[in-house]
């Protein structure tokens, strides 16, 4: 790799992985597209080309597929003993941590976050997820259950439950989080004993593929059990999600392709899980820690650019603190250092692409003409060639303006007052949205803390903290925030059907 296009110094195994040629992972080997073409991946703080990755279509998904397929029915993954599984799953998150500088290199180079967040967050969080699964994998058990049957007197029946794998899972994962969503999804799927092909987003595949070269390279899967299609959504991703030897598609990404997508699948009713967008509310009620409160909310908003799906933008604070609140956030924002991912004193990195980039700058500019009132930020600037928003505050927000209605996928919060209101006002208006995936309440009152999480329609709510994750927290959405859960023991689900077994004794 150039060092001129980089820039930045970097991990010999990245230049050497950025360099070369990227193949379809596809039954255990590296092969070319059907298309014979490549695409292009930029670094999103400078524009420029940094790597080319394969464009698969949907002869390649058909051979990826048909590769899970064989490698699912062989049973060479499902039969497998559970323990061997498990130490399988263990070590891809030993794997992991090895490899975290590249993957935390890679990440902020085809992603945009930066290097020091990529490192301590998404690396390690991906790695736990395989090591949470992997104890899993021997504890996926049915029930034994005791039986009525009121139509046959004095029969005796043994009846029980098998959980057993849901067969060919087809994953399609967006770009936030391209390392930990690649994680999220083959991880539980390979602990319940499906084989899987996944397709990484056209913006950020480098770590997936990455992540995928390193288990191939130590060889502890068997062939087909892990293939890897990267392309575009509607050449790769449609006919992954509409090809009828795939029984469960799990989708990360937009509600509006996720409708798409459960179309798709409806061709053959395979099984379907999703997590889609959010407008997720930070509630501050007048007794919270404000200073705390503040703090939480910005990070709320502003950790990973505001691309997170479950981004604090609607920001609710009391009258009685609103000004200190809405002007402290507005000052965490303007002190943010935006740059290069790569640059160590980088705090906020640029957006993810063009795309992303023009999509979030004509939501400020409709915040502005709708009369929200900017009181930080509100700037943004493409012209080094990288996608650089400023983290950017609205006062005087209402529940009618296009910002406060729809989600942004940028740094950009809408802040209201509330007045003394019942509780069941204000969740009304924290509900007031077509998403549920997530809020925040910020309080000292314990019962004002319980009594919202239960009023919140959202899968996951937050009490005085935000973007708190862990492999045992199952995350997912009400509404059209998605169906199905995330992580947790909840995810198995998703990959399991249940059998009941009656034998006449
Ligand atoms: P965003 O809007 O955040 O860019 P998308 O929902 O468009 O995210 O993309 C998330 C993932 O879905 C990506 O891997 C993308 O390639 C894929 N995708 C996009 N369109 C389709 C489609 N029509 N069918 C299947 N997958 C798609």
């Amino acid at each position: 790799m150039d060092a001129s296009i980089l820039n930045y110094k970097v991990n010999d195994n990245v230049g050497d992985f950025l360099s070369k040629e990227k193949k379809l992972y596809i039954a255990g080997k590296w092969v070319d597209p059907d298309s014979g073409k490549s695409f292009d991946v930029e670094d999103p703080a400078t524009g420029k080309k940094i790597a080319s990755c394969s464009a698969g279509n949907s002869k390649d998904i058909d051979l990826a597929v048909k590769a899970a397929r064989k490698a699912f029915d062989s049973g060479v993954w499902t039969d497998m003993s559970n323990s061997e599984k498990g130490k399988i799953i263990w070590k891809i998150g030993d794997l992991i941590d090895k490899h975290n500088e590249e993957l935390a290199q890679l990440e902020s180079l085809d992603n945009g976050k930066p290097v020091a967040v990529a490192g301590a967050a998404d690396v390690p969080l991906s790695s736990d997820i395989f090591r949470y699964m992997a104890g899993w994998a021997t504890k996926i058990e049915g029930n034994t259950i005791p039986y009525s049957c009121l139509y046959t007197p004095g029969a005796k029946y043994h009846s029980y439950t098998l959980r057993e794998p849901v067969g060919v899972c087809g994953q399609i994962i967006p770009w936030n989080f391209p390392l930990l969503m690649a994680a999220w999804k083959i991880a539980p799927a390979l602990t319940a004993g499906c084989t899987i092909v996944l397709k990484p987003a056209e913006q950020t595949p480098l770590s997936a593929l990455r992540l995928t070269e390193i288990i191939h390279d130590a060889g502890i899967l068997p062939e087909g059990v892990l293939n890897v299609v990267t392309g575009f959504g509607e050449d790769a991703g449609a006919p992954l999600a509409e090809h009828p030897m795939v029984d469960k598609v799990a989708f990360t990404g937009s509600t509006e392709v996720g409708k798409i997508i459960t179309k798709a699948a409806s061709g053959n009713l395979k099984k379907v899980s999703l997590e889609l967008g959010g407008k997720s509310p930070t509630i501050i009620f007048p007794d919270a820690d404000i200073d705390a409160a503040i703090a939480g909310a910005a990070s709320a908003i502003f950790f990973n650019h505001g691309q997170c799906c479950c981004a604090g933008s609607r920001l609710f604070a009391h009258e009685k603190v609103f000004d200190k609140v809405s002007e402290g956030i507005a000052k965490i924002a303007e002190n943010i250092k935006v740059g290069p991912g790569m640059e160590a004193s980088t705090e906020m990195g640029p957006l993810v692409s063009d795309e992303q980039y023009q999509k979030v700058a004509g939501y400020i500019e409709s915040g502005k003409t709708e009369g929200g009132e900017v009181i930080a930020g509100g700037n943004y600037d493409n012209s080094s060639g990288g996608h650089f928003v400023h983290p950017t505050v609205f006062a005087k927000t209402n529940a009618d303006m296009t910002l406060v209605k729809e989600e942004i996928f940028g740094p950009v919060v809408c802040a209201q007052p509330f007045s003394d209101e019942s509780l069941e006002k204000i969740a009304n208006e924290a509900n007031n949205t077509n998403f549920g995936l997530a809020a925040s309440v910020w309080t000292k009152d314990i019962s004002v803390a319980h009594k919202m999480a239960a009023k919140i329609r959202a899968g996951t709510v937050w009490v005085n903290c935000h973007n708190i994750f862990d492999a045992s927290l199952p995350f997912g959405g009400y509404k059209e925030s998605g169906w199905g859960r995330e992580m947790g023991h909840e995810v198995l689900k998703n990959y399991t059907e249940v059998k009941a077994v009656t034998v006449n004794l």
